[in-house]
């Protein structure tokens, strides 16, 4: 039997666990001979986990569910695949991403960028049931508890196990954000409430969908959200921004004359 490699009990992370990085984070979380797994990547890396899982001696039969966080391609893409192998594990995941991935929404999923020339194959899939706020999951004698957390997408779930949270994209440990896109149904406002959320939660370890598990600390977190509130006044951030303060100081310049002397060089942006 292969030596399970836990970051807590009854928690185990596949890239970590092949010690190489295969893609998205991919969890396992076990308890009293049942287990389940949080999104499962990308198609070509299904095989190697299933061989880690079975390795470990997990019985493929006692999977319980299959959680997707989000119905983005690099964390769906292998799902139908999985599905074969794993038949009983029931797919569960928001309702709106649910949807994406039955009507195969290829910009909202990331599969296609057309700007980037980003296409990728990524099949209509139908998930075995829908999870939202508050539902909670039973793996053997844990319970995984569902929060909605949109911001990066509007699918976007986190699941409390405890003082972990299975924290989806909502932060990393370098205090990045899942990206925030128009396309994609990024809502600033909606992302600075669930940092809150996590910010003032009783919970004390962050388990992302990319990179390492890290310890929350609530100033890093604070620093996040002061960027993004920022973010919310920025041209950069197009039409995802909720205004863009520098227009109305135009316009209130407009009615005077303009004196190159006074009018200056362009401002340093403060955050
Ligand atoms: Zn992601």
């Amino acid at each position: 039997m292969l030596e399970r490699r836990e970051l807590f009990p009854g928690v185990i992370e596949m890239n970590y666990q092949a010690r190489r990085r295969l893609g998205c984070c991919v969890y396992l979380v076990h308890s009293a001979g049942e287990w389940a797994l949080i999104d499962i990547g990308y198609e070509d890396t299904v095989d190697e986990i299933i061989d880690l899982i079975r390795r470990m001696d997990f019985p493929l039969s006692a999977c319980k569910a299959i959680l997707v966080s989000h119905a983005d391609a690099d964390h769906v893409q292998g799902l139908p695949k999985l599905k074969t192998i794993l038949p009983a594990a029931r797919s569960l995941g928001h309702k709106l991403a649910a949807e994406a991935l039955a009507g195969n929404d290829r910009i909202l999923t990331y599969a296609e960028i057309p700007a980037q020339g980003i296409s990728i194959h990524l099949p209509p899939m139908k998930l075995d049931g829908q999870i939202g706020e508050g539902d909670r999951v039973k793996v053997g004698e844990l319970e995984l508890v569902t929060w909605h957390t949109p911001g990066h997408t509007e699918s976007q779930l986190a699941f409390q196990v405890g003082n972990l949270l299975f924290s989806g994209d909502n932060l990393f440990r370098d205090g990045c954000v899942g990206n925030i896109d128009a396309h994609h149904g990024s809502d600033i406002p909606a992302f600075i409430e669930s940092l809150t959320r996590i910010r003032d939660s009783q919970v004390e370890w962050l388990l992302p969908s990319h990179g390492p598990a890290f310890r929350k600390d609530a100033k890093a977190i604070q620093s996040t959200i002061d960027r993004l509130v920022a973010y919310q006044h920025m041209a950069d951030f197009g039409t995802c921004a909720i205004d863009w303060p520098l227009l109305e100081e135009w316009e209130a310049e407009l009615g005077q004359k303009f004196d190159p002397v006074k009018a200056g060089p362009q401002k340093m942006l403060r955050m």
